[in-house]
């Protein structure tokens, strides 16, 4: 993600200051009159997709064989419909669109699976809300008020998305290692 916030020449030190945020080197205050806009534009996007996100259908059973293949495309989908709401962009729509097919495979795969995958289905339906709660993290850090808050929270989110991409790159070798066994 890329995330503009505007800088000024602050009044009290004459350094670079952030615009609407206190001046970390002297303490100035900023101006009631200050706006970041793209921040205000990012807030406003995530505001908006947060009112309009999808409630998914918990009811539907996930299907074993399809795990990886779509989670790829998805995840694909929310951090294209992420970096493109973090550059420019003037509705919620991607977000909402990308978020509502993940939210949806989430919660897939939060319902149990027959036996005998029942707690291969338990993994894989934990590490996909640890992926989820990522990918909210980014979400955050678009509304972050400042660049240090901003990275701190990508990070965390990356770091939960590649803890859960371990555990569900074992389980696709497991399936595939069984596929194999099956086929003969
Ligand atoms: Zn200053």
């Amino acid at each position: 993600m890329r995330l503009k916030f505007d800088a000024i020449t602050c009044g009290g030190c004459k350094g670079r200051r952030l615009l609407d945020l206190t001046c970390t080197d002297c303490g100035e205050r900023p101006k009631a009159q200050e706006i970041q806009y793209d921040l205000q534009r990012r807030e406003r996007l995530v505001a908006e997709f947060r009112t309009t996100r999808k409630v998914p259908d918990h009811t539907i059973k996930p299907v074993l064989s399809s795990l990886t293949g779509d989670l790829d495309e998805l995840l694909g989908q929310v951090l294209g419909a992420l970096s493109s709401t973090s550059r420019s962009g003037r509705t919620s729509e991607p977000l909402v669109d990308a978020f509502g097919e993940m939210d949806q495979f989430v919660a897939h795969w939060a319902n149990l699976l027959p036996r005998p995958h029942r707690n291969r289905g338990k993994v894989i339906g934990l590490s996909l809300r640890e992926l989820a709660e990522g990918l909210e993290l980014f979400l955050d850090a678009l509304c972050a008020p400042d660049i240090q808050e901003a990275k701190g929270l990508e990070r965390q989110g990356n770091k939960k998305i590649e803890q859960a991409g371990v555990t569900l790159d074992g389980i696709a070798e497991l399936n595939a290692a069984e596929a194999a066994f099956i086929s003969g």
